[in-house]
């Protein structure tokens, strides 16, 4: 039921006092950003305006949440101060977004996460940041991917990120952070239409009550058990009649 699924995520991140579950992540954003920011500014890095897959671009999604973009910074350097010009009274709030889809290198600055919250709690403006991978916990096989936890922990006020990709559960989008934040986003006219069905909510609580998943049993199976996966896909293959063999 949906209590459950609420209590299994809940208990799943202790750093999050208020959580809440929408269809996906994009509708986690777009339902953070209308009940937040409302026709407000949207305070966010040039460096961060991304598309992912299937056309998904995120300046479109905030814009059609009623929002209005405050872009800062430019595409290789966002600093602090950058941030601070930009906050005012017309600020809803400040969006850190991972940039999973792609890498700017060389000659690049972006503040950390937990300088940045603190700029944000100085102004009382939220930061609000997507995650999107999944991960709740951080993953050691993956030391570069962020995960919700960490940026709970650095400040952030309500992170958003997906139920499924790294966390292994149904599509669905997981919001976690401040007990007020979540409440206004959870009452909000347009948490109906994107929220999560019992069918989700279910895989989601079993998905978070298991103590593995497809996902982590994948990052975390040694060379020796792949290598020996490898070798049999190749027998089959060469049994085919293609050439095939198993490299590391
Ligand atoms: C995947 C992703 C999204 C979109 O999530 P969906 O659950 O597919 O809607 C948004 N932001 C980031 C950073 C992502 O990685």
């Amino acid at each position: 039921s949906p209590p459950a699924a609420l209590a299994a995520l809940a208990a799943a991140v202790p750093a999050a006092a208020g959580v809440h579950v929408v269809n996906n992540n994009a509708a986690g954003l777009a339902l953070t950003v209308a009940a937040l920011a409302g026709r407000r500014e949207v305070v966010i890095s040039r460096g961060e305006l991304v598309e992912t897959t299937d056309g998904f671009r995120l300046p479109e999604l905030l814009v059609a949440a009623g929002a209005r973009m405050r872009e800062v910074g430019t595409t290789n350097r966002t600093t602090l101060g950058d941030y601070a010009d930009a906050i005012g009274p017309d600020t809803g709030l400040v969006l850190r977004v991972h940039t999973a889809s792609y890498q700017v290198i060389g000659f690049t600055d972006s503040p950390t996460i937990s300088d940045l919250a603190a700029l944000c709690a100085d102004f009382e403006v939220p930061l609000v940041g997507d995650c999107g991978s999944g991960l709740l916990h951080p993953e050691p096989t993956l030391a570069a991917e962020p995960d919700a936890t960490s940026w709970l922990g650095w400040g952030v006020d309500v992170v958003t990120t997906s139920g499924d990709k790294l966390l292994g559960g149904p599509q669905c989008g997981l919001l976690l952070g401040r007990a007020d934040l979540i409440d206004r986003i959870r009452r909000h006219p347009m948490s109906r239409p994107l929220r999560a069905g019992k069918l989700t909510l279910a895989a989601l609580e079993a998905t978070l009550r298991h103590p593995d998943s497809p996902v982590r049993q994948a990052l975390r199976a040694r060379p020796e058990r792949l290598a020996a996966r490898a070798e049999t896909l190749a027998g089959w293959l060469r049994r085919a009649g293609i050439a095939a063999s198993a490299v590391a």
